[in-house]
């Protein structure tokens, strides 16, 4: 079979000009990647060029595994040779080859940030730095931006203007100091030491400009300049570059991306070929419209038309439910439904804007059995902040000896109490000695010395005080005082661990819902709740649902997309729009195109009403599906209680979609009535005077001091009475 079988005539010629450069730029689903795989199969058998001759560089490590099966699946062998990788782990190879050029040892050491934020705890106790002056997140911003502009410490120590700046200054010059002592190397440094070394070196340069012939870069639209100079610099005058990418797609402009270089492309490239492919092969015709529809609403782009002659089509979904749980049960029963009519899980994906997100949805798909993966993220119930937050519940319960060792051992230094590995082995020997439990033996015994001592005294006189008042209190309540008075909170705010801090409301989300629903439940019944979802065995699923972030979907496709919480502040997302600035809107709606051109055959997006604790007020169906055009979307609307119930179906014809809060839907009316109403006046033992200003479903929404903010609570919990 012709290699160029089934292409259009417009991608044909893609594949064919090998005696130039080129450049494609085309909407999602258009088959860049296509071509580029094809290309390298017709360079291969076509034309005989040696694999290890050609390069293709692609934005993740997922699309490069697909890239070489896609190509070793045209070329019929198992090892094409071909080296497709992305731009870090070029860079990693590069520098196990070159890297004495810097007098670095080949083994050199490359730094995640868990490593920097160590570096930086070490500078900042030299330093005398309090963290809460400046957090990691800020210096290691501000050593980012140095490097990556080509300005070292003690330059920018020379030019700083005022004295924050200075204080920066001397931590990046103890950094990078740091880091050449230990002969390591942070991500950006990968790429900054080879950006240089081809700039500076002309024999290393022109060595590897020696290696390839053909280059070929996937998602061309968010390469920085830092990357561009890389890959221009490693294409050799007398080798071929061909760059994809659709500007519709840039979404990491917050990371440095610049769009304006593969509209340039061709003043660098003088001679290139510029081909426009406008027929999509992805998706339906709706999912099509809709996706054209909505990103024309971006003023700053240029406009392209794309068009489809796929056959199947139907409409996208929106289903809008009256509250959270009902809406990522909803996604498990489609999900039951997809499969019964044979859709494999794997070609099903659940996308949210941020990764927090996945913690109701989860919960949802364990209770209904069903299968998933997380990509480029850990499991809800997995992240150490979980864990962490978890870990202090788990003290306030007695009575099992394994937890407590466990509970113990993981946050008697979380946050920071100078119990090291010494402590720990001391705390294990007095444990056995005295066949003790673990916190019993920090009640018992000291197990440090002088400053630690006193810490560790001041966490068992916490703990042992929390263990008291739990039993008054409710445990969203505890868990909030906890991690309070711990310094837990503290240590993510300092550190600006924003996405931790919304990883911990959101489980706190998660026990207000539990109180919520099972008044009478105790902490230990939660607990056990949780082991169920924590302790399922990871057994390997041949066949998995995809859950990830719109982020690492980039350039992915499933048959049916799930988009969950496509409410307005969640997508587009308010922070980043508040601190991103006027362009900012823009690259969430570039991502929202992202997120729904990622479905071939069927498009789900889902929103609930209700109160958001992330944005502090009720919940509304996002803009963006309003962009999408009316004559695309099919609105559902459904109300059930469990996956496998059969729904009732409400009409949708009066509802309002759109950004102004104004969606309405019938609420399931609740048994339990509260005896206070909105308006009232009441008291709450934890949270004092507040004001009732709704109440629904047995759930009142309450506006305390502004310490407190506005809860959702039980309207007949305990704690609360009129006044
Ligand atoms: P994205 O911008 O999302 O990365 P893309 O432009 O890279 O999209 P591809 O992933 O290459 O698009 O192609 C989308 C889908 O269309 C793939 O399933 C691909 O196999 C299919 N496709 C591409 N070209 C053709 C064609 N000529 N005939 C049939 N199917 C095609
Ligand atoms: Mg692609």
């Amino acid at each position: 079979m012709n290699l160029l079988d089934g292409l259009n005539e417009k991608q044909k010629e893609a594949v064919i000009t090998t005696d130039r450069h080129l450049r494609v730029v085309a909407g999602a689903g258009s088959g860049k990647t296509r071509v580029i795989t094809t290309r390298i199969a017709y360079l291969i058998e076509e034309l005989g060029i040696a694999p290890y001759r050609i390069l293709a560089i692609t934005f993740t490590n997922k699309a490069a595994n697909e890239m070489k099966v896609r190509v070793e699946n045209i070329l019929q062998v198992n090892r094409s040779g071909v080296m497709i990788s992305t731009i870090h782990s070029l860079c990693v190879r590069i520098l196990r080859e070159e890297i004495r050029h810097f007098n670095y040892p080949q083994n050199f050491v490359i730094l995640d940030s868990d490593d920097q934020k160590s570096i930086l705890r070490e500078i900042y106790k030299k330093l005398n730095v309090e963290i809460k002056t400046l957090s990691y997140a800020q210096a290691l911003g501000y050593i980012s931006n140095n490097k990556c502009a080509f300005i070292p410490a003690q330059k920018a120590l020379d030019m700083v203007s005022y004295e924050f700046e200075k204080l920066m200054a001397n931590v990046y010059l103890e950094y990078e100091k740091k880091l050449n002592d230990m002969q390591a190397l942070d991500f950006d440094d990968l790429l900054i030491f080879v950006y240089r070394l081809f700039k500076e070196n002309a024999e290393v340069r022109e060595k590897w400009q020696d290696r390839y012939d053909y280059i070929h870069v996937d998602e061309f639209q968010d390469v920085d300049e830092i990357q561009y100079g890389i890959i221009k610099n490693i294409t050799s005058p007398t080798a071929f570059l061909c760059v994809v990418g659709d500007p519709d797609q840039t979404i990491y402009t917050w990371r440095g991306a610049k769009v304006d270089i593969i509209m340039n492309f061709e003043k660098d490239f003088k001679g290139c070929e510029s081909i426009i492919l406008n027929e999509n092969y992805r998706s339906t015709k709706s999912i099509l419209q809709g996706t054209n529809t909505l990103i024309k609403h971006n003023q700053n782009r240029v406009d392209k038309d794309l068009f489809t002659n796929n056959e199947e089509d139907s409409k996208i979904c929106f289903y809008e439910s009256q509250d959270e749980r009902y809406e990522a049960l909803w996604i498990a029963r489609k999900i039951v439904d997809l499969k019964a009519e044979g859709v494999p899980l794997h070609e099903i994906a659940i996308l949210y804007r941020s990764n927090y997100l996945s913690r109701n949805l989860e919960k949802v798909l364990l209770d209904a059995h069903i299968p998933y993966r997380i990509y480029g993220g850990i499991k809800f119930f997995e992240r150490a902040e979980i864990k962490d937050a978890l870990s202090y519940l788990r003290l306030m319960i007695t009575d099992s000896r394994s937890m407590s060792e466990l509970a113990v051992k993981r946050i008697l230094n979380v946050p920071k109490r100078g119990a090291g590995p010494k402590t720990m082995e001391t705390l294990d020997l007095l444990a056995q000695a005295n066949q003790e439990d673990y916190f019993d033996v920090l009640c018992n015994h000291a197990v440090a010395k002088g400053k630690t001592q006193k810490s560790i005294d001041e966490f068992v006189t916490l703990i042992q005080k929390y263990r008291i008042e739990q039993k008054e209190y409710a445990i969203s309540i505890v868990l909030r005082k906890l991690l309070e008075d711990s310094g837990y909170f503290k240590m993510l705010e300092v550190a600006n661990e924003t996405e931790r801090m919304e990883n911990i409301n959101e489980l706190i989300h998660d026990i207000e819902s539990y109180e919520e629903n099972n008044p009478e439940g105790s902490l230990d019944d939660y607990l056990q709740m949780i082991a169920l979802y924590t302790d399922t065995q990871d057994e390997e699923f041949n066949d998995s649902l995809q859950l990830m972030s719109v982020h690492a979907a980039k350039g992915l496709e499933f048959d049916c997309v799930f988009v969950y919480s496509v409410c307005e502040g969640i997508f587009p997302n308010e922070r980043s729009v508040n601190e991103g600035g006027r362009h900012a809107l823009e690259e969430e709606r570039r991502l929202a195109y992202v997120a729904f051109t990622r479905a071939k055959k069927r498009l789900f997006l889902t929103s609930s009403a209700g109160y958001s604790y992330v944005t502090q007020r009720m919940k509304s169906a996002s803009r963006f599906i309003k962009e999408l055009g009316d004559d695309v979307l099919n609105k559902e609307g459904e109300v059930f209680t469990s996956y496998s119930e059969k729904p009732k179906s409400q009409s949708t014809q009066s509802r309002n979609v759109g950004g102004d809060g104004s969606t309405k839907m019938q609420m399931p009316t609740s048994k339990k009535k509260g005896s206070i109403r909105k308006g009232d006046l009441v008291t709450h033992e934890a949270f004092g005077d507040g004001v009732v200003i709704s109440l629904k479903d047995g759930v009142a929404t309450i506006a305390f001091d502004k310490r407190f903010g506005i809860k959702k609570l039980s309207a007949t919990h305990r704690m609360i009475s009129k006044k």
